[in-house]
């Protein structure tokens, strides 16, 4: 499935629902979050619509690799230069309320709100 039309996730990529963008390329976005844990708090989540790490696999590895590799490049472009934090919440024990993956990628000074 490349979209789900009710996923919130999805809805941002298509711009039916506005997000503040940090990021754009052909396979992922990165826009911040609308209820920040740290100064910045950004999510990086792949265009095409996967529900929760448990549906990636090794074909995933190049998507799931860029993602990572885009961690530092943007927390430095936004001034974090002293540490951040990447969480990937997955499934219900992992407290993954939207079901879209998505990674967060928290930094700034602290003290942080949560986390
Ligand atoms: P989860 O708990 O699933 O790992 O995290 C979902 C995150 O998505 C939460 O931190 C929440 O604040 C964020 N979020 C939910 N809806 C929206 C939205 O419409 N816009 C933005 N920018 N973030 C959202
Ligand atoms: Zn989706």
């Amino acid at each position: 499935m490349s979209a789900d039309p009710n996923c919130i996730f999805c809805k941002i990529v298509a711009g039916r629902i506005p997000s503040r963008k940090a990021h754009e390329d052909d396979d992922l976005l990165v826009f911040h979050d609308i209820a920040p844990w740290a100064p910045v708090h950004l999510l990086i989540i792949p265009k095409r619509h996967i529900t929760t790490m448990y549906d990636t696999n090794e074909a995933d590895a190049p998507m799931l690799g860029r993602m990572t590799a885009l961690a530092p490049a943007l927390m430095r472009e936004l001034g974090v230069t002293n540490g951040f934090r990447i969480v990937v919440n997955t499934g219900p024990d992992g407290m993954q309320e939207v079901q879209h993956v998505h990674m967060h990628v928290m930094g700034g000074p602290r003290p942080w709100a949560k986390g």
